[in-house]
């Protein structure tokens, strides 16, 4: 998973997005990209394959388009490979909108033969770049048809009113199969950014005059504490002084702003080389953190949340299957060592993404263990 940044407000969006995804570095990426709505409503990128510091801060150093709202994305390739062209952000065939996307479209292809029919030229080998040309096409025809009602023309200078903005948005995701976590720029309406989500995080941060829109807290945190986990289906509008959310499955948000309990401080490297590095020194610090107020040692017992099986239904367990991706397979490792030792019961370790797809025997008297670290690993999931 990659991650999304974006500002509106009054000052400059550049180095707020810049800084903004180097605290999205720890995920992991293979380029990162800006869209700024310039002064001059036009809207201007930059991006680059690799580091941010090889790569976009060069480019950036060469001229940092200069504006009060914009995007920024570092990328975790799924479709084409990691090149200038592929990084996001991607523009739609206007070239007035731009989009950063966190997920897959699985209906890309259908929906880009239906575009290139239409005349549709891509620079890109990514679904993204499907996404924002079908965002922009249902966006021209939104405008259009706001601009020429029942026939009668209307005059083109007028302001255009933001609705229509998340209004095509909206429709346009309503024929989209796969997952996003997306926020689009357009320059018809400089100070407003368009955010949605359907099974890739996104997170609002709520600040004095300015809003955030993040794939992960570590993006925001430094500016705000104050944020709105969004959920499946939301359509979020943010200017620089509001922010409106929609959902497209209910027509009621369910609008909370919560308050981000961590420092901005955990989600940076600190005096260590890398975040690996940095992880291995704060193991014992984290598991203290994990197991406070868990523990209860009059008892010697656990009290864990969610975990609401009986004594009786725990002791019946035969047989335990951990599945999971990444870093947590090789905490499941940890875990089957100490599960076969303390609890003398098989366990076995298998990778999430070849699990799902087996047709694993599991009897009523095995346990079925799943560990993602960012609660987001698709397969996993599945
Ligand atoms: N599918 C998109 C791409 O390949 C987004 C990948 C990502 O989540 O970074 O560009």
């Amino acid at each position: 998973m990659c991650g999304i940044v974006g500002y509106v407000g009054r000052r400059e969006a550049g180095p707020i997005l810049v800084e903004g995804l180097r605290r999205l570095e720890y995920r992991g990426y293979d380029s990162a990209g800006i869209a700024v709505v310039t002064s001059g409503n036009k809207v201007e990128a930059r991006k680059k394959r690799g580091k941010i510091d090889d790569g976009l801060a060069r480019e950036l150093a060469l001229s940092t388009p200069s504006g009060t709202s914009g995007i920024g994305h570092t990328r975790w390739a799924t479709h084409g490979p990691p090149t200038d062209e592929n990084s996001h952000p991607h523009f739609d065939q206007s070239g007035h909108l731009a989009l950063v996307h966190n997920g897959v479209i699985e209906n890309y292809d259908r929906l880009k033969s239906g575009l290139v029919e239409r005349g549709h030229r891509f620079l890109s080998a990514t679904d993204t770049e499907v996404l924002a040309h079908w965002i922009g096409k249902q966006l021209a025809e939104t405008v259009e048809a706001h601009r020429q009602p029942h026939g009668a023309t209307t005059n083109p200078e007028s302001p255009l009113p933001v609705a229509l903005f998340s209004r095509a948005v909206a429709e346009a995701l309503r024929g989209v199969i796969g997952t996003y976590g997306i926020a689009v720029i357009c320059e018809y309406w400089p100070g407003v950014i368009i955010g949605a989500r359907r099974g890739s995080p996104l997170i609002l941060g709520v600040g004095d005059g300015e809003n955030f829109i993040g794939s992960d807290a570590s993006a925001i945190v430094s500016h705000t504490r104050q944020v709105v986990y969004l959920n499946d289906y939301d359509v979020v509008t943010l200017t620089p002084d509001r922010f409106m959310v929609e959902n497209l499955g209910t027509e009621t948000a369910q609008v909370q702003i919560s308050r981000l309990e961590f420092d901005s401080e955990a989600a940076e490297r600190g005096p260590y080389p890398h975040f690996m590095l940095k992880e291995i020194f704060e193991q014992a610090q984290t598991v203290r953190n994990a197991l406070r107020g868990r523990i209860d040692h009059d008892d010697g017992s656990a009290k864990f949340g969610g975990l609401n099986m009986s004594l009786g239904e725990l002791r019946s367990i035969d047989r335990i299957v951990i599945a999971a991706c990444g870093t947590s397979w090789h905490a499941a490792l940890v875990a089957e060592y100490l599960l076969e030792e303390l609890a003398h019961i098989p366990t076995e370790v298998e990778y999430a993404s070849e699990f799902r797809y087996r047709n694993a025997p599991m009897d009523k008297h095995a346990l079925l263990l799943v560990i993602t670290q960012s609660g987001e690993t698709a397969d996993t999931l599945a």
